[in-house]
């Protein structure tokens, strides 16, 4: 017997930090399943869209994962891009301090555009472990000051990618 599950909701989730943390990689590794160790600098695309089936609720969320196409630099993300936005990602990485400490702006600069919406904070980058410049627990400190949830990622080894967007997409259902 097919069960035809109903898209029960749409959301927009914005993808905010530093440059190069791995935020094109970690939209592109969840919609398409890609993962590519070249950097090149994002370009172009406003959004990827990918359909998350949550079979323990029998349904599905339709995601619409917004990348801020390189303008990392603090104030040349418009308006626009946070528009509407029912979640957020802040992401910083393993072996990039600065971007670690930068959570606090984004953080700041999401709640000014969108209110309060849920977020969640992640750690990427955790398989470069030799390189890493933050301790797992100021990352968890630094989220429990921020009442968010902690997500450790690492999106070349495919590490709680599909978690990170079920439980966004969990909370959305619940809230509305
Ligand atoms: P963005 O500027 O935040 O969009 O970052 P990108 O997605 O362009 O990634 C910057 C670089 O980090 C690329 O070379 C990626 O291949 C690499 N990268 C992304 N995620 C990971 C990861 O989990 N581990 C490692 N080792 N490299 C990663
Ligand atoms: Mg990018």
């Amino acid at each position: 017997l097919l069960v035809e599950q109903d898209v029960e909701a749409s959301m927009k989730v914005v993808v905010v930090g530093n440059g190069s943390v791995g935020k094109t990689s970690l939209i592109k590794r969840f919609c398409t399943n890609v993962f590519s160790d070249d950097y090149k600098k994002t370009i172009g695309v406003d959004f990827l869209e990918k359909e998350l089936q949550l079979p323990e609720l029998g349904t599905s969320v339709r995601m619409m994962l917004w990348d801020t196409a390189g303008q990392e630099e603090f104030d040349t993300i418009t308006s626009n891009y946070y528009r509407g936005a029912d979640a957020a990602v802040l992401a910083f990485a393993s072996d990039n301090r600065d971007s670690f400490e930068k959570i606090r702006s984004w953080y700041q600069k999401v709640t000014k555009e969108c209110g309060n919406i849920p977020m969640v904070l992640i750690q990427n980058k955790v398989d470069l472990i030799d390189q890493a410049q933050v301790r797992t627990d100021e990352s968890e400190a630094l989220a429990t000051e921020l009442k968010v949830r902690l997500y450790r990622t690492s999106v070349k080894q495919n590490l709680n990618v599909q978690e990170v967007f079920s439980f966004l997409a969990q909370t959305h259902l619940q809230r509305r």
